[in-house]
């Protein structure tokens, strides 16, 4: 079947084992690509209850269906596995060209299972597939580990790798691939445990994957791109990246500043659009994308003078920015590159630095149990010397590397009132009391506070569709939080991404879909949302298997009793509602009063294998 190379590359580093399997073509139908199968594979192979870090946890390296195509935005990864930081389903999105190598290279998608005994490295070309040992890589950083890896297989060699925090186990560790990440969820700890350090792939000689009806995909593309040369968010994305998410989110007291506590930071044009425009020395972009949102920063003066990064993006300058109430712009630059190079998440650990300030500044933790230092709002001295703890796991950095959540359960002495999580995941930069929403789909994500699992654009933007919601509203909410996650899953079938999506409708993905697959199902819109809704409950599922349910669809007491402070227009509120947006949630997606999906739901989705799995009504 077109696009598809019907084949799954299963590697199992405990026995060495490698075996290329055929591609079910029910899966294909039912699940589409990219997270569809990392959904469907992880549900059906992993035993409940396993521990993240032991060898029967697998690892999942997923393009989307569209990857290696020249359909800009297309080319991301996800992988999917279950998360140390969260004990759910975790679901982790890179971007660069390794996507588009997978693909290339001839699989639909890898499975990493069992643990090496000592380091190790997988190399795949079009010969085939090696395990190497990794004894001289091992404590490299990420960048350090790729241009190795570049002079021992070439410069057409496309790496996924952990650098020392993955090793380590920091349970929010990221998989870099040049500079991008794979970030969220401790999806670089599982790599680690498995002690393994890189894939690398090299696409020497490999094609890309046929299309069905070359013509008219090629003549779709052809006339998107024509669009987006002079479309406006394009052009804004193309020149600024998403530092110009700064500005706008201050100004409406949707950018959370000192660990969520309040919603302004003196001197914020410090580290606006314009200013970061004034380091840009050149632009990035992923396979095939023709917005290029990526930034490469370089510090001109200042004590980080000298320091490049490709970012920091907006949810970094949130991290190290506004959550740690810091506006010295070259630090912001350094974190960056440093967590890059250390194989860190950057809104994880900019929420944990913060999360440590707090407990300073309420005087719960002193300079004698944190090494000496002195945490203040601000200090971005203090801030990179955790960073470098977090990454090695030294000193106090032992403790953060497990994530606020357990962090503040070792501390005890009422920490976990300052732990700014959902079910495990620290949260990232849009404050949920300003976005109510937005706030909904973090307590009710399957992976935790994400705000990529359901964007309310309709919030953060003013996005009209469905329809328009005011952000403030105390209820009304559950039609829109569930709405926007369907939809991300389904665009998630080709991972596409949220920065290259300017002018692309579903009736512009499904035309893609069925030109590159020729299967027509594919062009029809409800049968595409109902494959989104089919992936969000049997991730759902997953969980409900794992023991989740309502109980864990919450937020930090601070939405629900604290008004926000210091907000503009946001200032005063309060998340007063969470029960009715729950039941509101509930009732859009066909679950219980629980937060379990019915029986006649997983019915009505295809999913009939999981009904006796699941105590639904
Ligand atoms: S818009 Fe940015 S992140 Fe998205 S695919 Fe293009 S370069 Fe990558």
């Amino acid at each position: 079947m077109a696009i598809y190379r019907d084949k799954i590359l299963r590697i199992d580093l405990t026995t060495k084992r490698v075996v290329v399997e055929e591609l079910p073509k029910e899966v294909k139908y039912k699940f589409v690509g990219g997270r569809g199968f990392g959904a469907w594979f992880l549900y059906k192979e992993l035993s409940p209850k396993i521990e993240p870090f032991a060898p029967d946890n697998k690892l999942l390296f997923l393009p989307g269906v569209l990857a290696g195509t020249v359909a800009p935005g297309f080319s991301r990864w996800i992988v999917v596995t279950k998360s140390p930081l969260t004990g759910c389903y975790a679901r982790s999105v890179g971007g660069g060209k390794f996507g588009a190598a997978i693909k290339l290279v001839g699989y639909d998608f890898i499975v990493i299972e069992g643990r090496s005994e000592r380091p190790s490295y997988v190399y795949i070309d079009k010969e085939g597939i090696k395990i190497f040992e990794a004894e001289d890589l091992w404590g490299l950083d990420t960048q350090e580990t790729q241009k190795k890896l570049w002079e021992r297989h070439g410069r057409k060699t496309h790496i996924a790798c952990i650098g020392p925090a993955g090793e380590k186990l920091v349970r929010f560790a990221a998989i870099i691939h040049e500079r991008r990440a794979a970030a969220r969820c401790g999806v670089g700890a599982v790599m680690g445990a498995k002690n393994l350090k890189a894939i690398a792939i090299n696409t020497e000689g490999c094609s890309p994957p046929p299309l069905h009806d070359r013509e008219g995909f090629l003549k779709l593309v052809k006339e998107h791109n024509h669009v987006l040369k002079t479309h406006p968010r394009r052009q804004r994305l193309t020149q600024l990246g998403t530092t110009f998410m700064t500005m706008r989110m201050h100004e409406l007291g949707i950018f959370p500043v000192k660990n969520f506590q309040e919603g302004t930071i003196p001197g914020v044009e410090q580290i606006s659009a314009e200013a970061f425009l004034k380091l840009k020395v050149k632009d990035y972009g992923c396979y095939a994308c023709t917005t290029r949102c990526g930034n490469v920063f370089e510090v001109k003066e200042g004590p980080y003078k000298g320091a490049v990064s490709e970012g920091p993006e907006y949810e970094t300058i949130f991290a190290f920015g506004g959550e740690v109430c810091n506006t010295e712009i070259g630090s912001l630059v350094a974190a960056d590159a440093l967590c890059d190079r250390m194989g860190l998440d950057t809104i994880s650990t900019g929420v944990t630095i913060g999360f440590l300030m707090e407990l300073f500044e309420k005087g719960i933790v002193s300079k004698d149990e944190i090494d000496g230092l002195e945490p203040k709002w601000g200090d971005h001295v203090v801030m990179m010397t955790l960073i470098e703890k977090i990454g090695k796991r030294i000193g106090i950095g032992k403790l953060l590397g497990e994530g606020v959540k357990r962090a503040a359960e070792a501390i005890g002495r009422g920490a976990e009132r300052y732990a700014m999580h959902a079910k495990g995941l620290e949260l990232p930069g849009y404050e949920p009391r300003a976005a109510k929403a937005h706030g909904l789909s973090y307590a009710t994500s399957n992976i935790g506070g994400s705000h990529m699992y359901g964007y309310a654009r309709q919030e953060i933007s003013g996005a009209t569709e469905p329809r328009e919601v005011d952000r403030l509203a105390d209820e009304g909410k559950g039609d829109i939080a569930g709405w926007n996650q369907i939809k991300k899953a389904r665009e998630e079938t080709g991972v596409l991404c949220n920065f290259a999506d300017s002018n692309i409708t579903p009736k512009f993905i499904s035309d893609l879909y069925v030109a590159a697959t020729g299967i027509p199902e594919f062009g029809d819109l409800d049968y595409l949302d109902k494959v989104g809704e089919r992936i969000v409950c049997l991730e759902r599922c997953f969980n409900v298997r794992e023991g989740f349910n309502r109980k864990d669809d919450v937020l930090p007491e601070r939405f629900l009793k604290e008004p926000l402070r210091n907000a503009g227009p946001s200032t005063g509120e309060m998340i007063r509602k969470m029960d009715t947006l729950l039941d509101e949630y509930y009732e859009y997606m066909g679950y219980d009063k629980n937060g379990v999906p019915k029986r006649e739901k997983l019915k009505e989705l295809g999913l009939d294998d999981m009904v006796e799995d699941i105590p639904g009504e």
